[in-house]
C-alpha cells in the first residue's frame, strides 16, 4: 500500500498541501504516476568521473565515459530543469560521480537556482574539492550540501575509498557549517564488518555540530565487488535498534521523505537519520526523478528502464512539449515499488547471461 499521508510534506521537509499546488510557478500539470505520487524532486548526475574509488561504488579503474559528448551539457541540464520546474519540481540535487570535478558546476548551480519555481538546490559530494568551491557555490544559490564520509579513521578511510583524504572531508564539513549552508548532512554507508563499529562515533558528531548524520543501507550498486556475498549488509531496522540503545529516550525528529527514521539525542545540536535504501520501506513516498549523466531518465533506482532525454534534447526542433512528454512517459510507467521494479527488470532479461548487466555502479545511476 502506498502511504499517501506523507505527501503532505514536500522534498525540503516543509509542510505543505503539495509543492505543486503551493506555487504560482507551476504552469503545467504536475508530474504524477498512476498511483497518485507526485514528483517534485530531481536528482541529476553531472558526471560519472570521480576522484575517489569507493569500493562499494566503483571499480578500481573507474567507470568514466570515454566520449565527453555523452554527458549532458550545462544548457541541456538547464532546459530540463526549466521544464521540470514548470511541472512542479521544487528541489534539484546535483550528484555523480563527483559533481565538483565538473568544471562548469558553479554555472550549473547558478542557472538552476535562478529558475522560477526551484526552491532548493542541493549537492552530494565526497568533500575533497568542497572547501575550494564552498563560497562560490553558496553565492551561486546552493542551499544544501550532503558530504559523504564512511570512516573517521584515516587508515580505514583509505581502505574504503582507495585514496587518502579524511582530513579534507572533515574540513569540508566544518567549512560547510562555517560558510553558512543551512542544510549540512553527512552520508554514511554503514556496512557490517567494515565501519559498523563506528556507528556511535558518527552519532556523536551530532553532539556539537548542527549536521544530520544519515546512515544509508548498502545497496547492490557496487559494480559487483562486495554485494554478492551479502555479508556487509546492515539493515536499517538493526541500526535503529542500536541507536535507540546508545541514547535511551531519544526523540524522533522531522526530516525529509527518505529519512524514515530520524532522531535527535537530548541536548544534541544535530540529527541522526537512517535511510532504508535497500529494504525499501520508503517507496510509497517516492518523489524522485533521476537523470543520469548521459541523459537517461530513470523512474526508480531499482528499475533498468530508461527514457532517452539526451537524444530528444539533441533532436532538431525539440519542443518543450516533447521534453514534457518523455518525463510523463517515464512516470506513467513507474512501478509500484522497488521490489516490483527489480522483478520486472529481471524478467525482461531473457538470457541468463544478461542478468546483472546494465548499470551496476551508483556513479552510473546517479547516487
Ligand atoms: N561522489 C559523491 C559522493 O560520494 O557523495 C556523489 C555521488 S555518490 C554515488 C552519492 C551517494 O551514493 C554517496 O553518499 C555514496 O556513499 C552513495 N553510494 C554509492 N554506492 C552505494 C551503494 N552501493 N550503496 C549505498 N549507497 C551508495
Ligand atoms: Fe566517487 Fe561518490 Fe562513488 Fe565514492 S561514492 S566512488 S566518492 S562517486
Amino acid at each position: 500500500m502506498l502511504d499517501k499521508s506523507l505527501h503532505r510534506k514536500n522534498s525540503s521537509g516543509e509542510s505543505s498541501s503539495g509543492a505543486t499546488t503551493a506555487s504560482a510557478a507551476t504552469v503545467l500539470p504536475p508530474l504524477q504516476d498512476r498511483f497518485g505520487r507526485a514528483f517534485d524532486y530531481v536528482r541529476i548526475a553531472v558526471t560519472e568521473k570521480c576522484n575517489l574509488r569507493c569500493t562499494y561504488c566503483m571499480p578500481e579503474e573507474g567507470v568514466d565515459f570515454p566520449d565527453p559528448t555523452a554527458v549532458l551539457t550545462a544548457a541541456e541540464i538547464q532546459r530540463s530543469v526549466e521544464t521540470l520546474a514548470k511541472m512542479g519540481v521544487r528541489k534539484v540535487r546535483f550528484t555523480g560521480g563527483e559533481p565538483l570535478v565538473r568544471k562548469d558546476i558553479i554555472e550549473i548551480v547558478a542557472n538552476t537556482a535562478n529558475t522560477p519555481g526551484v526552491k532548493a538546490v542541493h549537492l552530494t559530494t565526497n568533500g575533497l574539492l568542497f572547501p575550494k568551491y564552498a563560497k562560490d557555490l553558496l553565492k551561486a544559490g546552493l542551499t544544501g550540501v550532503n558530504i559523504s564520509l564512511d570512516s573517521l579513521d584515516s587508515e580505514k578511510f583509505e581502505r574504503i575509498t582507495r585514496r587518502t583524504g579524511l582530513d579534507k572531508v572533515l574540513e569540508s564539513i566544518q567549512c560547510a557549517l562555517d560558510v553558512g549552508f543551512k542544510t549540512v548532512k553527512v552520508n554514511v554507508v554503514l556496512m557490517r564488518g567494515f565501519n559498523e563499529d563506528e556507528l556511535h562515533d558518527f552519532c556523536e558528531m551530532t553532539k556539537d555540530q548542527r549536521v544530520t548524520v544519515r546512515f544509508i543501507e548498502f545497496m547492490p550498486f557496487d559494480a559487483h565487488q562486495m554485494w554478492e556475498t551479502g555479508e556487509h549488509f546492515a539493515s536499517a531496522a538493526n541500526l535503529v535498534e542500536q541507536i535507540e540503545k546508545f541514547y535511551p529516550g531519544i526523540k524522533t525528529a522531522s526530516g525529509t521523505r527518505t529519512e524514515h527514521h530520524i532522531f535527535q539525542a537530548p541536548g544534541y545540536a544535530g540529527k541522526i537519520a537512517v535511510i532504508p535504501a535497500f529494504t525499501r520501506s520508503l517507496c510509497g513516498n517516492c518523489s524522485r526523478i533521476r537523470v543520469t549523466s548521459d541523459g537517461k531518465i530513470r523512474n526508480c533506482l531499482y528499475s533498468d528502464d530508461e527514457f532517452d532525454l539526451k537524444a530528444l534534447l539533441r533532436k532538431d526542433g525539440c519542443t518543450e512539449e516533447d521534453v514534457v512528454g518523455v518525463f510523463r512517459k517515464a512516470f506513467d510507467e513507474k512501478h509500484r515499488d522497488g521490489f516490483e521494479a527489480k522483478k520486472k527488470s529481471t524478467e525482461k532479461k531473457i538470457n541468463v547471461a544478461d542478468i546483472g548487466k546494465g548499470r551496476t555502479s551508483m556513479t552510473q545511476i546517479g547516487g
